[in-house]
């Protein structure tokens, strides 16, 4: 990534990004009948493009308190609430490896903070995607099972990353 970049431009290119490599993962994964995963729903932007554009499948988000925009709030029965280095560990008893599609944007302006926490919730997140099933994060993340796939057309390396079971 140039250091020359304004804020404008990273927040685009990740804006950009995010959409361009979750068209990809849910394409990919279509075919897949197991749920999918938003971690953190923040506003509820990520959430709501992939609940327009996925069907048949439903989508469970992970966040520690919920303050997302009245159209991107979803049904309670779907919002696993709580910090996530918890409730992902919880969720495997519940899920095990089912998840068809996880997409996880935790992060905050740290970008050191963020590969902490990517690092520590890696582990976390990889027992609970299925085989053939699609992870797309806003940061690298840490797998010793997934596989790191090439970016579609329009995503900007180095700011969204997908990995594959
Ligand atoms: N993709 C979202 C969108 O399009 O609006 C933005 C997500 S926002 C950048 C990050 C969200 O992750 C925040 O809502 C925050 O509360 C949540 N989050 C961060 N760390 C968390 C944790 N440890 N457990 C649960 N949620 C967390």
């Amino acid at each position: 990534m140039p250091d020359n970049q304004s804020r404008l431009d990273l927040f685009i290119d990740r804006m950009v990004s995010q959409r361009a490599c979750l068209d990809f993962a849910i394409s990919e994964t279509k075919g897949m009948p197991g749920p999918v995963f938003e971690l953190g729903l923040g506003n509820g932007r990520t959430y709501h493009h992939m609940v327009q554009y996925i069907s048949g499948r439903p989508v469970y988000v992970f966040e520690r308190a919920v303050a997302s925009h009245p159209d991107s709030t979803p049904p309670a029965d779907r919002v696993i609430l709580g910090d996530v280095r918890e409730t992902l560990p919880a969720s495997v008893d519940r899920f095990g490896a089912t998840a068809s599609l996880i997409h996880a944007d935790l992060g905050g302006h740290n970008r050191k903070k963020n590969d902490d926490f990517a690092r520590f919730v890696s582990p976390l997140i990889e027992p609970l995607l299925a085989e053939g099933g699609l992870m797309v994060s806003s940061d690298r993340m840490y797998f010793d099972t997934l596989t790191e796939v090439s970016l579609p057309e329009g995503a900007v390396e180095g700011r969204c990353f997908i990995y594959r079971r």
